[in-house]
């Protein structure tokens, strides 16, 4: 694995020259808040913020996207794709969940029975920067519960670990390493570099304070699907799907045709497990027609299913659904609730 070195006030003109060559993707400030955006001349990455609130699955599986067009036409229906496939990308400051939550996506549009070609597309020519956080940025960050670490590599072609006045660069991947070759000349890191990464990893570990119960629950949930806890949970819920739309693992989606005329084009969106209307049937009949089946299946969808059918946990303990619930519904309580049954 390569490893480099790289000044702290160097960093900007690097990623800077990047977006020069290809696409680049960066957090930037935007009022109140930190969005991913195209990094144009002039524009300052950020390297020192805590999270965005919108986790950065969308690169690859957009909110909404077009499948397919066609057209009727008296020889019958044509159909056409959308254009060329997407450009090569550069996606700069992802936090290690959110990076982590791409191997976990992968495991669904990228599998042995079911290989999806639009998000696998996007994902191959997708170079991901990820920024280790040297301090867990917020008190609902759980990632250590379901397998992951404030400084993991997991999912990243280069981690940028920050050393105080400088960044160790790793290229963990073949991809990150082609990405070197764009960078510039960069000096090679020392091993006091890697000693004090591993110190820093150490103390990012300690510094996560939630604790969740993630991995203990699966024989329980795979012995209780109709339990009296079942009835508790979804009480206050709104059905709103805040939790679902936020969260870098959820992927459900809709499939719908937009027609006008003799054209149409076949779409996907996002969708939410939340909703009464996603598991309505076309006979009409729903399956689950209450909040509390709605939300069992949340739960032992990521705690349960993903496990069956992937071996992980369907959460990468971001904490976005913890804190932008707007009736404070807490997964992190839920989990543990259920641990002490
Ligand atoms: S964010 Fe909260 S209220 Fe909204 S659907 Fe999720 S659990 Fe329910
Ligand atoms: S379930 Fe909540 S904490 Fe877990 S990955 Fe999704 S948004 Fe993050």
């Amino acid at each position: 694995m390569e490893k480099r070195l790289i000044k702290k006030d160097a960093l900007s003109g690097i990623i800077n020259k990047l977006s020069e060559q290809m696409l680049v993707y960066a957090p930037v400030k935007d009022e109140d808040n930190v969005l991913f955006k195209v990094l144009e001349k002039g524009m300052e990455p950020l390297a020192d913020y805590s999270n965005t609130r919108n986790a950065p699955k969308n690169f690859f599986f957009p909110k909404t996207e077009t499948m397919m067009r066609y057209m009727r036409t008296e020889r019958g229906i044509e159909l056409s794709g959308e254009g060329e496939g997407a450009p090569e990308m550069v996606l700069f400051g992802v936090r290690p969940c959110d990076a982590r939550s791409f191997i976990l996506l992968d495991k669904v549009f990228d599998q042995e029975k079911y290989k999806d070609p639009y998000y696998i597309d996007k994902r191959e020519k997708t170079t991901i920067i990820s920024l280790a956080c040297v301090h867990p940025p917020y008190s609902t960050c759980f990632c250590t519960s379901v397998g992951g670490h404030p400084m993991s590599s997991e999912g990243a072609d280069v981690v940028l670990t920050d050393l105080g006045d400088k960044y160790l660069a790793e290229f963990v991947t073949p991809k990150g390493e082609k990405l070197l070759e764009k960078m510039g000349d960069l000096s090679k890191a020392d091993d006091a570099a890697e000693a004090t990464k591993e110190e820093l990893s150490k103390k990012s570990e300690e510094a996560i304070t939630s604790h969740v119960a993630g991995r203990e629950i699966k024989p329980w949930l795979d012995e209780n699907f109709e339990h009296p806890f079942w009835d508790t949970i979804h009480q206050s819920c709104l059905a709103c799907g805040t939790c679902t739309y936020l969260c870098p693992t959820c992927h459900c989606f809709d499939i719908s045709d937009e027609v006008k005329g003799s054209d149409g084009k076949r779409i996907r969106t996002w969708d939410s497990c939340m909703y009464w209307l996603f598991t309505k049937e076309t006979s009409g009949h729903n399956p689950r027609t209450s909040q509390k089946q709605r939300w069992r299946q949340r739960l032992m969808h990521k705690f349960k299913y993903f496990v069956d059918n992937f071996d992980a946990i369907a959460c990468v303990g971001c904490g976005r659904c913890v804190m932008y619930c707007p009736v404070n519904i807490d997964i992190r309580k839920i989990v543990n609730d259920i641990s002490k049954l």
